[in-house]
């Protein structure tokens, strides 16, 4: 079956251009209930690719709202299998799974070359963390939120716009910094108590963050800042204004021209070649910045045993410092950077908690050169 008799129908809307649509690449961060609404709405409009990244697995209280999950599915990743659905909704549709928290697993520079995102996420941490990479990576952000009896849909364009922190209040923003600073860098569980909703609320929401991403991607103006508000109580939708808060530190978008392709893949390059491979004088000792903290390991105070964990601090909880032979606090031994003289020089990038599409940023004095791990889509 060709496109044109595919998209026939929505070809025939003046002002449409179906190649603006195959040629983008969309990501969807969260593929729950509103994630499948969208997502279901990308394949069959014919969206070029999709990447979905979702860390969940399907629960039976998904399955009322979720049209791309089956009964057999429960247990299974949800990104994995909203990819499968996507794939068989529209066979053109290039679509790659991630299995994972987006703050671990999406990359700056995969993000980067996105043509958009959209957030389908239930919690703020998420939201906040997203909005953030879509600033450093240039990327548009469409964000829908879901209510009991509504939600909205909200345009985070660029960084000249508000972004979804700008729009947090002073107590929201103090209640998300708690959250994450208390935990000293481990891993928060910040899953929010389920909110009541129903399919067609989420249908409404999907749909109109469908739309406005279609709108964005032929072409079509988007308020930048603004928010698609759906009241399903009355009935209404309106759109707000969103306020830039001067005092936000995330405007910031990063100088992509200076960002250069890895030599090799992150399982091949050790962090010893990554830093002999900058140009440096001998008294500036170059240091490799990690970007998450990478749990090397704890060491118990009385049983003098090390154990090795070698993970992103924040994918541990908090709880797993705690000695399993005496029961007293042990000691986390985190590392950040890593310089030519640490013992973990000889570790390749992938060891030191690097992914595939990630931005890699090595210092040397004022110097400073970034790099983007390369990535490989899955078929
Ligand atoms: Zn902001
Ligand atoms: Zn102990």
């Amino acid at each position: 079956m060709s496109g044109a008799e595919r998209y026939d129908r929505q070809q025939r809307i003046p002002g449409w251009d179906q190649a603006r649509l195959a040629c983008a690449t969309v990501l969807v961060a969260g593929a729950g209930a509103l994630g499948n609404e969208a997502l279901k709405n990308l394949a069959l409009l014919g969206v070029g690719q999709v990447l979905i990244v979702d860390l969940d697995r399907i629960e039976p209280s998904n399955l009322s709202r979720t049209l791309l999950f089956r009964e057999a599915d429960l247990g299974l990743p949800k990104a994995v299998v909203a990819a499968r659905a996507v794939q068989q909704l529209n066979p053109a549709v290039q679509v790659t799974a991630l299995v994972g928290d987006l703050r671990f697993v999406l990359g700056l520079g995969r993000l980067h070359a996105c043509t958009l995102a959209l957030g389908c996420l239930d919690n703020q941490g998420a939201r906040a963390f997203l909005s953030r990479m879509c600033l450093l990576a240039g990327v548009p952000l469409l964000d829908g939120a879901m209510g009991a009896l509504g939600g909205e849909v909200r345009a985070f364009l660029d960084a000249a716009g508000p972004c979804f922190a700008c729009t947090l209040t002073l107590n929201e923003q103090s209640d998300l910094w708690l959250r994450y600073s208390c935990s000293s860098g481990f891993h928060v569980d910040d899953a929010a108590d389920p909110a009541p909703t129903t399919i067609t609320t989420t249908a409404v929401i999907g749909g109109l963050l469908a739309q406005e991403a279609a709108r964005l991607l032929l072409g079509q103006p988007v308020e930048n800042g603004s928010a698609l508000v759906y009241n399903g109580q009355t009935g209404r939708l309106h759109r707000a204004g969103l306020r830039r808060d001067p005092a936000c530190p995330n405007h910031h978008p990063l100088d992509w021209e200076r960002v250069v392709p890895l030599f090799g893949p992150v399982e091949a390059v050790t962090a010893a070649a990554l830093l002999a491979h900058v140009p440096h004088a001998p008294s500036d000792a170059p240091t490799l910045e990690l970007g998450r903290d990478l749990l090397i390991g704890f060491v118990c105070p009385n049983c003098d045993q090390p154990e090795a964990v070698e993970q992103p601090q924040g994918l541990v909880a908090a709880a797993t410092a705690v000695c399993p032979r005496c029961g007293a606090l042990r000691h986390p031994q985190v590392v950040s950077t890593v310089t030519g003289i640490d013992p973990w020089t000889e570790w390749t990038l992938a060891r030191l908690g690097m992914q595939p599409g990630d931005l890699i940023t090595v210092r040397a004095h004022e110097q400073v050169w970034l790099f983007v791990a390369s990535w490989k889509e899955l078929p």
